[in-house]
């Protein structure tokens, strides 16, 4: 049905009065966003884009996934409640398949609202295990904006003056720009540093992503974090996997971004993907660590409440039924390799990297030099946006095209997007 709401610019102008934020909108001309489908989005106009960036805010199967959307509608009506004082079937019988989703132990869910919140749950279990309180995450990493998860994150614009107790952060293992290029074992040394000039030797634990997605989807140099994994156990820490973005089958080749490098973490925290749309994050760990929560009341009056597990299960079945990690390998193997094409003839194409549909071109003035190409990059996704692409920003610099579309995303699609990139870099 045709849209009858206010305009763009008058939606803009009272944003801007009564919710004010630093953040977006993305655009000069803002959209004004009605309507979603699978990996489509529609404005007041009817205009379709090609969401391209949909993954990063929580979408996983696809903007309103018919089956999602069922089993969220019929759960709404039947029952939403808070989540632990009765029991509930929706709530229970998503931790199981949730549980089953990951390997030995790690069996004892704690749900969220949001990754923050996982997070600084994750963070104090770690210390409440442990006795300790130091904390190591690497640099460019993003886990949240509250008070420990901003302590964690270790890039300037998204921290405030908070206090940042007990918190190291390691060199970024960054094949790109690091200093030891893809030589993980070198940046891993870092951390052992760390522990022993900058503690007493003992650590509650490490927090990294696999992928950094806000960071401009920074793989870690291969090797890294088994490496750290060992230095961690041997300090008495845990191993804490960010999985808020590169879980529920994003990266392609594994359900979990941790898998690809052969560890098993400690504790795990799960969010955006999860519930396809739903708030809803979770903590995953060992019935072992996860006792010590029930040493006083731990309690969250929305946290997997019914009608997000029903959705958080209704994905679970999603991502199975229509073999969307697999489908994230291939189309996204695909993607990445069509982007990596267009660098010998886009100079300013810095380098294309990334796993399945968690992808990021980094652009630069220099292929040799690496100067960021922070201007361009504006450019470049707003003329994108014109022809009908919508894709993400990202990186310390802002230099960074992040690609992370719904899992539903086609070869086809994936053609499109390329040809709409390399026809906004022709013309610049
Ligand atoms: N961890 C990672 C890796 C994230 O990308 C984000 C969100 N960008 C968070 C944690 C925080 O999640 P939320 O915004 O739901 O609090």
């Amino acid at each position: 049905s045709p849209y009858r709401g206010p305009s763009a610019s008058d939606l803009f102008k009272r944003r801007k009065h009564y919710l004010p934020t630093s953040v977006g909108p993305y655009y000069t001309n803002p959209l004004n966003l009605v309507e979603g489908k699978m990996q489509y989005l529609y404005d007041e106009n009817g205009r379709r884009y090609l969401d391209a960036f949909g993954g990063i805010a929580t979408v996983s199967c696809g903007h309103c996934h018919p089956d999602v959307v069922e089993a969220t509608v019929n759960q709404m009506r039947l029952l939403q409640h808070t989540t632990v004082l009765y029991l509930n079937h929706a709530v229970i019988d998503f931790a199981e398949a949730l549980a089953a989703k990951f390997p030995g132990d790690l069996k004892a869910v704690f749900f969220t609202n949001s990754g923050t919140e996982a997070n600084e749950l994750a963070l104090m279990i770690a210390r409440l295990y442990t006795s300790c309180h130091d904390i190591i995450s690497i640099r460019n990493g993003y886990h949240g904006n509250a008070t420990s998860t901003m302590g964690a994150t270790a890039q300037n614009i998204h921290k405030f003056n908070v206090v940042q107790s007990g918190v190291h952060h390691a060199l970024n293992p960054d094949p790109y720009r690091g200093v030891f290029g893809s030589d993980g074992v070198k940046y891993a040394n870092d951390v052992q540093d760390i522990i022993d000039y900058g503690t007493c030797g003992r650590v509650a634990g490490f927090i990294a992503e696999s992928i950094q997605g806000v960071g401009g989807v920074i793989e870690l140099a291969p090797g890294y974090l088994p490496e750290v994994h060992s230095i961690i156990k041997k300090a008495g820490g845990l191993f804490i996997a960010d999985e808020v973005q590169t879980g529920f089958g994003r990266t392609g080749s594994h359900f979990w971004g941790f898998e690809a490098h052969g560890i098993v973490p400690d504790i795990i925290t799960l969010a955006k993907g999860i519930g396809n749309g739903a708030p809803i994050g979770a903590v995953v760990t060992t019935p072992q660590i996860a006792e010590v929560l029930s040493r006083r009341t731990y309690f969250s009056t929305f946290g997997g409440n019914p009608v997000c597990s029903a959705a958080g299960h209704a994905v679970l079945r999603v991502i199975e039924k229509e073999k969307l990690e697999q489908n994230a390998f291939v189309v996204g193997s695909y993607l990445k390799e069509c982007l990596s094409s267009l660098m010998d003839k886009h100079e300013i194409i810095g380098d294309v990297r990334g796993k399945g549909m968690l992808l990021g071109v980094e652009l630069v003035k220099d292929q040799k030099l690496k100067v960021p190409a922070s201007a361009e990059m504006l450019h470049i996704i707003e003329k994108m946006k014109d022809m009908g692409v919508l894709v993400g920003k990202g990186g310390f610099h802002g230099n960074v095209i992040r690609i992370t579309p719904p899992l539903c995303f086609t070869k086809e699609d994936a053609d499109f997007l390329v040809d709409v990139m390399d026809y906004t870099m022709l013309k610049m």
